[in-house]
């Protein structure tokens, strides 16, 4: 009874706490694929080519928009992110579902392209904005104008919770992810995700019939 995969796409603002939960989301299901969005932007310390993302010159990233293998793509903190389009075309013929960490212009287009039936997206907003800021300044990897330039991105990427599926409120990250897989669970038992389910029930209606 195979289904079309997923698309999961996790959007919020820088700090709350959206990493996190897309590793506990992975780690309880690892049939789940992570999407590793290519950047222009520089490694931080820790982060592996092809892991995190793939690591592109502008030029490659130019050429790889330009020869239509990005799926999105958008400017975030000046610098580009996008998905590469081949990956996310494979795990969907395999029925596998596939979590997304983009920002809302990466939701939006996925959710407007022709994939966009197959999207189940999750918006994460932070208790507060005192909580947002002190988790971003935890990471400590980022300079004062870098944070302050994160603070303002957060308030425009919060501006776009209502064109999300579901939008959960981070406040304790156990009851989050909880949240999370209670969602993915009931999307994935949707009537209309599961083509195979009128061979099924065919199959009971014979076991009807034999009886
Ligand atoms: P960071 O530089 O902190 O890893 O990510 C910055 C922002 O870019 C995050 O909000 C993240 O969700 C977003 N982002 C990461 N990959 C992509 C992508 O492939 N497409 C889009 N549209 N946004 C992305």
């Amino acid at each position: 009874m195979q289904r079309r995969g997923l698309l999961i796409i996790l959007s919020s603002p820088s700090g709350a706490g959206k990493s996190t939960l897309a590793k506990r989301l992975m780690a309880w299901d690892p049939t789940l694929k992570f999407s590793v969005s290519a950047t222009t932007r520089a490694p931080r310390s820790g982060e592996e080519d092809g892991r995190e993302y793939y690591f592109k010159t502008k030029e490659d990233f130019e050429e790889l928009v330009k020869t239509n293998q990005m799926l999105e793509h958008a400017e975030v903190f000046g610098n580009y992110y996008g998905t590469p389009r081949g990956p996310v075309e494979l795990a969907m013929t395999e029925g596998r579902d596939t979590l997304f960490d983009i920002d809302w212009q990466g939701g939006q287009q996925i959710r407007r392209s022709a994939l966009g039936k197959d999207v189940v997206s999750i918006f994460i907003l932070p208790p507060s904005i005192a909580d947002l800021e002190s988790r971003l300044r935890g990471r400590a990897q980022d300079s004062e104008e870098v944070i302050a330039g994160r603070m303002a991105k957060s308030r425009d990427e919060i501006s776009h919770w209502a064109e999300y599926d579901y939008v959960i409120v981070n406040e304790d990250v156990d009851a989050a992810e909880e949240e999370l897989k209670t969602i993915l669970t009931a999307e994935r038992a949707r009537a209309d995700r599961r083509p195979g389910l009128n061979e099924f029930v065919r199959g009971l209606n014979k076991e009807f019939e034999e009886r």
